[in-house]
């Protein structure tokens, strides 16, 4: 079940006190319609009755596919403590779903997109470092200055030619000059492309499994 809230949240535009709908989960398996509004960022979206601008409410998020048995959760406190919440959480890992919490909504974007395709995450996650690691290096050579610049790195999808195939990235020092970088298949270690499709071996293993 997907659970709307409602709070008072003043227009930042008009200051305008108002009441706003707003969710902090979302299960798009019987709210697909929802999924959309997540992929897109309009979500936690109000429009003010007052002077029409769209107030972005800001919320943390937890993400439910019960067809994939995935569970994300977008926290924007880290130290917030919900022991009901962990309760129910740790009660899904034990039914095998895959659970990821992430502290920014592109980060949730990007966990939703890599188990849409089907990839295992810890092995994107590995290559994606190992890319950021070697644009700061090279980064390192051009610039005179010792400053040390960080990269975003975040999947995009799987890109498949007639001869290669390619995971590729979204990168940025900046989010207004993003770059598109790209790494070749074949470059895995052995047992990471023996596992990218095995997004089963995050799952764990229950009792009688
Ligand atoms: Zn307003």
């Amino acid at each position: 079940m997907s659970l709307a809230h409602k709070s008072l949240q003043s227009c930042p535009y008009c200051q305008v006190v108002q009441e706003v709908n707003y969710y902090q989960s979302v299960n798009v398996t019987i709210d697909p319609e929802l999924k959309q509004k997540v992929l897109s960022g309009t979500l936690n979206t109000a429009t003010c009755k007052a002077c029409n601008k769209e107030i972005n409410i800001v919320s943390g998020l937890l993400y439910h596919d019960m067809g994939k048995r995935i569970m994300l959760e977008l926290a924007l406190d880290e130290n917030a403590v919900d022991e009901d919440k962990d309760v129910i959480i740790k009660d899904l890992i034990d039914k095998g779903y895959i659970y990821r919490k992430v502290y920014e909504y592109g980060r949730l974007i990007e966990k939703i997109n890599i188990f849409d395709q089907k990839l295992n995450d810890k092995i994107i996650a590995d290559v994606s470092a190992r890319m950021k690691a070697l644009l700061e290096e090279s980064l390192k050579g051009v610039r005179e200055d010792r400053e040390t610049i960080e990269f975003n790195v975040i999947f995009d999808k799987i890109e498949k030619s007639l001869f290669k195939k390619e995971i590729a990235f979204h990168c940025f020092t900046h989010p207004s000059q993003v770059m598109r970088v790209k790494y070749n298949l074949k470059q895995l270690f052995l047992d990471e492309k023996r596992d990218l499709y095995n997004m089963d071996l995050l799952r764990k293993q229950g009792p009688t499994s």
